[in-house]
């Protein structure tokens, strides 16, 4: 995860209200009451399994598509019955959808020749978001003549030629391989910060969904499970669906009374949503610790090492396998059959009865 960045002062979005948001293709409800407001100038990731909806709600967004019911809001502007041409917004795919026979700058232009900006104006910008992306250099080429990545690029900064009110971003990086990805989705945040657009950001990618978010909008089903900052998302989830989607969790036997979950002979707190009576508390391997101790009830089955820190699996009397996550200082000091006693640390767990 990263931290926060730091906003401009001066972040000119517009708010984005998605207001219960229904839309049924026959049988299939793609849509189930999404609600999804968007600060102006923040960046939502919409993370979710495929077939969730997000594209779904990208597209009525966009007036690619329209709901079955709801409303669209940006700037406090009702636009749900507005064509797509006329909402100002800019857009970047997973495919690359770079006309071949223009050049990277033409590319760049092209949405200001439709809406009548003349030559030399649509040049200058276009120079500007190619600078902006990084790419300044390759105005004059064509587009198979770049990486996939370099496309990509090209295709954000035509998105932001127009000077959209609103960024939508669909599975942007899902085609590159990992390493321009993290490059490529490192930069797309360093620009929307620097031009303050309003984005929705949809991935399927949790990682991509914590890093590159001011919050992450988890949806199953066609409904918002879960709206919260990376960090709050990760620690307290609301839900099983988005304990066991985000991140990798152990499930260990608990029981709640009261507010507080016994998980392993210590009680911590359950958060909101828990069960109550017994359930399995969904525990991250970084909160489990691992201790040497010949009457500690659980045996090490394997020690991963990972560089500075390494996966150590356990297995309890009951036949619950815990993996833990430790310094790889810590972790070396253990041996697979020698016996341990794990520990939770005491943050809040959510608890889930199945
Ligand atoms: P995601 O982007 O999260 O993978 P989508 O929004 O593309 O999901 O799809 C959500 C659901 O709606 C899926 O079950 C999908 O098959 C269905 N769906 C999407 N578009 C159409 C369409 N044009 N016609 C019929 N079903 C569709
Ligand atoms: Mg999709």
């Amino acid at each position: 995860m990263t931290t926060t960045p730091v906003r401009p002062p001066t972040a000119a979005g517009l708010a984005v209200e998605l207001t219960d948001l229904t839309r049924v293709y026959g049988s299939v409800k793609a849509l189930d009451g999404l609600t999804l407001h968007l600060a102006p100038g923040e960046l939502v990731a919409l993370l979710g399994p495929s077939g969730c909806g997000k594209t779904t709600a990208l597209r009525i967004l966009a007036g690619l598509d329209q709901p079955t019911s709801g409303r669209v809001e940006v700037g406090g502007k009702d636009l749900t019955r507005v064509p797509a041409n006329k909402r100002d917004m800019g857009m970047v795919f997973q495919a690359y959808s770079l006309f071949p026979h223009l050049t990277v700058l033409e590319n760049v232009a092209f949405g200001l020749k439709l809406r009548g900006k003349d030559a030399g104006a649509r040049r200058k910008v276009a120079q500007e978001k190619l600078e902006l992306v990084g790419l300044s250099e390759h105005g004059s080429r064509y587009a198979s003549q770049l990486s996939g990545g370099q496309q990509q690029r090209v295709a954000l900064a035509r998105a932001l030629a127009i000077e959209p009110s609103v960024l939508l971003l669909d599975e942007p990086l899902s085609a590159l391989d990992a390493k321009v990805r993290v490059q490529l989705r490192d930069e797309i945040r360093r620009v929307q910060i620097e031009v303050g657009t309003t984005t929705l950001f949809v991935t399927h990618d949790q990682e991509e969904a914590l890093a590159v978010a001011d919050r992450v909008g988890v949806m199953n089903a066609g409904r918002l499970e879960q709206l919260a900052p990376p960090a709050e998302l990760y620690s307290a989830p609301a839900t099983k669906f988005v304990g066991e989607f985000v991140g990798l969790s152990n499930r260990l036997p608990a029981t709640v009374q009261g507010g507080t979950a016994s998980v392993l002979g210590r009680d911590v707190p359950a958060l909101d949503g828990s069960t109550s009576g017994p359930g399995f508390a969904l525990v991250r391997p970084e909160a489990v610790s691992v201790v040497a101790d010949a009457d500690g009830g659980a045996t090490v089955t394997a020690v991963m090492f990972l560089g500075p820190l390494s996966r150590v699996t356990c297995l309890l009397a009951d036949g619950t396998d815990v993996v833990a996550q430790l310094a790889s200082s810590d972790a070396l000091r253990l041996q697979p059959g020698q016996a341990v006693r794990l520990e939770v640390e005491p943050s809040p767990v959510l608890v889930v009865a199945g």
